[in-house]
């Protein structure tokens, strides 16, 4: 097997992970994942989000369980679950700004031989999906498969900033309406913002006196 630098030794390469060996002994693994790696998921973050390299940690398990093969037999039915946490910048179809999306995926995989085993596997079983193992499998394809079936068929806000800016221009009518009180209280306290850069101005001016002398 090929070491990959920045791939501590011992731990597999989630990049071609031998998901039979895997699964038949029942390893762990976990790791990090960026955004910048996977391309397509990067091609749903917009180019003004704040961070467009958010990361994912997931965590996959092995496992075997002994189930009736296609030749009648009992045999070990291997097994992965795997689950991703995180969040990645996404556009906002209400308002077209950027929003952080959290992501929660938490799925188990039948791992069989062939894509012809995947087709015949009844789709019934919702809680399980169906993968073609590989001795050497993209687990972070995978992930981002799973990044990508997890997207929001609308993305958006829960709240939009617009709604904000309504809110305050409300605000702003009921000052009106509480006009004597807002001035008493806040009116000094609201103010001074903008007189000060003209104040400055002011005693800059004042300050010239070169101009004054001529
Ligand atoms: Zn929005």
């Amino acid at each position: 097997m090929t070491q990959h630098p920045g791939n501590p030794a011992g731990l597999p390469d989630p990049h071609e992970l031998d998901l039979f060996e895997f699964a038949r002994s029942g390893r762990q693994a976990a790791g990090v994942v960026r955004v910048s790696q996977l391309p397509r998921m990067l091609n749903e973050v917009p180019a003004e989000a704040p961070d467009r390299d958010t990361a994912f940690t997931w965590q996959a398990e092995g496992a075997t369980q002994p189930e009736l093969q296609d030749d009648g037999t009992e045999g070990p039915q291997p097994y992965l679950r795997m689950a991703v946490h995180g969040a990645a910048w996404l556009e906002c179809q209400r308002c077209m700004t950027p929003y952080p999306q959290a992501f929660n995926i938490d799925a188990t995989y039948r791992i069989v031989n062939t894509e012809a085993e995947a087709e015949e596997f009844p789709l019934d079983e919702d809680e399980v999906e169906v993968i073609v193992g590989s001795r050497q499998f993209d687990l972070v394809d995978l992930i981002e498969e799973e990044l990508l079936l997890s997207l929001p068929l609308v993305p958006k806000h829960e709240v939009c900033p617009e709604v904000h800016e309504s809110l305050v221009s409300g605000v702003a009518g009921a000052e009106g309406e509480g006009d004597e009180a807002a001035q008493d209280e806040a009116g000094e306290g609201d103010e001074p913002k903008r007189p000060n850069p003209f104040a400055a101005l002011e005693s800059l001016k004042r300050g010239e006196p070169g101009d004054k002398k001529h």
